[in-house]
Order: C-alpha cells, then structure tokens, then sequence
C-alpha cells in the first residue's frame, strides 16, 4: 500500500476559502442559506465553510448534519438516522457538503433526506474531492479538487483535524 499526500494543511483551507467564495458569488450573498453537511466529515467540512462565509459577510450561516443512511439504495442502508436539523429549510438554498464524491449514490440519498425535511427553492452540491466513476446524472457545483483516481485499486483519505488529528488528503494505491 502507497500512499501519496495530495494536499496539505494550507492546500484544504485555500479551497475552502476559494469554494466560500464561490458560494457568494454564485448566490449573490448569504440570504436564505444554508449548508447541510453530509456525515461524517461533510459536517466538519460545512462547519468550516459556515465560519468562513460568515467572515466574509457578516452573517449567520446555518450549518445542518444530514445522516443519509435510511436512505442508501445500497448494502450500507441503515434504519436509524442521526440527521440534526434544527431550522426550516422550505425555500432556502441548500448547499449539501461532502468529503469526497464519487459514484453519486451518498448525494442521491441526502436528495432523499431533504425532501422528507422540506422543500428547498434550490439544492447544489460542494465537494472538497471529486474523484470521479459517477454512476447517476450527478455533479457538484463546487469542488475543492478534482482527483482522477483508478476505480478498484485507490482510495481517497480525507485526513480532518477536527477527528483524524491532521488536516491531509492523501491517495492511497491500494
Ligand atoms: P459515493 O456515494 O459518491 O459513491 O461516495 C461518496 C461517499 O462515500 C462520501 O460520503 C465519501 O465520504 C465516501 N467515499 C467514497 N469514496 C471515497 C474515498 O475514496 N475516500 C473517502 N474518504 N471517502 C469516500
Ligand atoms: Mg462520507
């Protein structure tokens, strides 16, 4: 097993303060958003986006954890949900927040969560990876960094302080 650092400490913060930034820029402000992080390390990921917007402009960002396991179409399907939502999301802009995107099945599922929570005027997707192999129409608004990575034989680690100790995205060649 290999493992190859791709970004380091100050790599992840730029392209969260540059994907911050495109947030704005594609909504025009902050008014009516809201960031849903997908668990686990979406959460983190969307708590560092909400703090950063919030610098930028002055407001509060806020920051939903979206458990989408009830509702995988896969083997990793779940029947309890830890989704915290705390706030009304009918008619807002929701920006779901992942670690890393790959096949689009997570995303597809957190669709399913949203619309049994209510129903957001618009939904896009940031990602800090996206390694490619999508298996449905999905794709993200804005990414952190786009990852060829071969589809059986590598990984992608996505290292977050906040649990792993160490901000780091490596490629492990497995
Ligand atoms: P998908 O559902 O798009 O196939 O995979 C995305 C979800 O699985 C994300 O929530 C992500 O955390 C996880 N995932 C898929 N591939 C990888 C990977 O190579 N590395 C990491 N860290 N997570 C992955
Ligand atoms: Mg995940």
């Amino acid at each position: 097993v290999r493992k190859v650092k791709v970004l380091s400490e100050d790599d992840i913060e730029r392209s969260l303060k540059r994907i911050a930034h495109e947030v704005l820029e594609k909504n025009r402000g902050a008014q009516d958003l809201i960031l849903m992080g997908i668990m686990t390390r979406g959460v983190f990921l969307a708590k560092r986006l909400a703090a950063l917007i919030e610098s930028i402009e002055k407001v509060t960002v806020p920051v939903g954890e979206l458990d989408v396991g009830p509702y995988r179409d896969d083997g990793k399907k779940t029947d309890y949900c830890k989704t915290k939502v705390r706030f009304p999301i009918d008619g807002k802009i929701v920006v779901l927040v992942d670690d890393v995107l790959f096949t689009g099945r997570t995303v597809r599922a957190a669709l399913g969560a949203l619309s049994d929570i209510g129903r957001p005027r618009m939904v896009q997707l940031a990602v800090l990876i996206d390694r490619g192999h999508r298996e449905l129409p999905i794709r993200p608004d804005f990414v952190g960094k786009n990852l060829p990575t071969s589809k059986n034989r590598e990984r992608v680690n996505v290292n977050l302080s906040e649990i792993d100790g160490e901000d780091g995205v490596y490629i492990i060649h497995l």
